[in-house]
């Protein structure tokens, strides 16, 4: 679909023609994406929020436009709950210390799932040493969804967020986080999702979900590296103290005193990634302007096409097997013995088809799974068949190499 948008796609590797299968990771950019970063720099780079003058106000004006932009792909209710963060990893990590600050004391608990990014553990494990909090994971069923009654059992009074991905990226399954909201929401406990591996590849709506939080990258969605959002509830970001202290989330600064900014504001210490913001209005207009429905209902057959043909190899063990999953498919070849993924990976990218292999940043699921790490193929909207036909002919060549 579209690949003739993303001039990557035509490079070769190790002179043949590339076959990107490492979309998790992060995804590639159209033309029109590559075009808003010459566009910018070459007509309106001027630091924002600050200047009188012409070219400020232009690159401001295009920062808040991408804000509304974002607003509404995400579905919030207004602008100033979108707050422009490097990433996944820096949402996470800003909501962390803001709500430990303010919400978390000792002997309270943070509840994640046992199918986290490293993103979504560590902030909280740190927050947790500091506040002499708690942290609770929501176990697994087997390899295929998060176990809802432990879930529910593990929430109590001293629970004071719940933090879960939407999309593992690991398994590719999907969580049930608007049931998980409404429990979590019954005993008035605040929900983050992670939303790294959902946003590009499913409907996502946070007022539909009512998630308190949702996070997420650019970068994983057709835009830029460097950026990301942290989506909060109005009521519950007005609550929050600022993560970082600088320029810009200041009303003002005294010796004896600061006052904060008004939101979003307050959470965008120093200059933001303007121009990111911009470029990243323009990868979600791409994807709009191709139907984002349309994107899933392709997504989600190619998903389970990749699934099929993997399973039609001997001895390969597809994680999460039959479950539904978005655009991820870890496996590994188990029988007769397993083929350690790295040298699968290996073998792989010297055919020219680019996987991701080892922990993916989520070593607790792995060390659960008992493997040393999966190999990951994982999807986006410029798949073709033809590359997961790729994918599979390279892996049982290199399966037949080693044996
Ligand atoms: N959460 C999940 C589920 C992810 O898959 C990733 C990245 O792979 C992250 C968080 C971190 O994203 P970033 O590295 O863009 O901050």
């Amino acid at each position: 679909m579209n690949r003739a948008d993303f001039p990557i796609l035509s490079e070769q590797v190790h002179h043949q023609k590339l076959v990107y299968l490492d979309n998790a990771a992060t995804t590639q950019k159209p033309q029109v994406v590559l075009d808003a970063i010459t566009d910018a720099y070459t007509h309106w780079n001027a630091n924002i929020h600050r200047g009188v003058h012409h070219l400020s106000q232009v690159a401001t004006a295009k920062h808040e436009r991408a804000r509304e932009q974002v607003a509404a792909f995400l579905g919030a209710k207004q602008a100033k709950e979108i707050i422009f963060t490097k990433g996944t990893t820096d949402s996470i990590n800003m909501l962390a210390f803001a709500f430990g600050e303010a919400m978390v004391h000792e002997g309270d608990e943070i509840v994640v799932s046992a199918c986290e990014h490293h993103s979504n553990i560590v902030p909280w494990q740190m927050l947790c040493q500091r506040k002499k909090a708690v942290l609770k994971v929501i176990p697994l069923i087997g390899d295929k969804q998060l176990d809802l009654a432990a879930y529910s059992a593990l929430l109590s009074d001293k629970t004071k967020l719940v933090s879960i991905a939407q999309v593992s990226n690991v398994l590719g399954i999907i969580a049930p986080v608007k049931q998980m909201i409404d429990i979590a929401h019954h005993r008035h406990i605040p929900v983050l999702v992670d939303g790294a591996q959902s946003a590009a590849h499913l409907m996502v709506n946070v007022q539909e979900l009512d998630c308190d939080f949702f996070a997420c990258s650019a970068h994983k969605m057709y835009g830029p590296t460097g950026l990301g959002v942290l989506y909060g509830k109005a009521e519950w970001l007005e609550q929050l103290p600022p993560a970082e202290g600088g320029g810009e989330m200041i009303e003002h600064v005294r010796w004896e005193n600061t006052t904060y900014n008004t939101l979003p504001y307050k959470f965008e210490a120093g200059t933001p990634n303007f121009i990111g913001s911009y470029v990243f209005g323009k990868a979600l207009e791409y994807m709009e302007s191709i139907g984002r429905e349309k994107i899933v209902a392709y997504e989600s057959e190619l998903t389970r096409y990749l699934e099929e043909q993997l399973l039609g190899i001997d001895g390969i063990q597809v994680y999460a097997q039959g479950e539904e999953k978005a655009g991820v498919v870890s496996f590994n070849r188990v029988v007769p013995t397993l083929i350690h993924p790295f040298d699968l990976g290996t073998l792989l990218d010297q055919q020219g088809v680019a996987v991701r292999t080892g922990h993916h940043c989520a070593e607790p699921l792995i060390d659960y799974l008992g493997v040393p790490g999966t190999v990951r193929a994982s999807i986006g909207l410029y798949t073709e068949k033809e590359d997961i036909d790729r994918l599979i002919a390279a892996l049982k060549r290199a399966i037949m190499m080693l044996g």
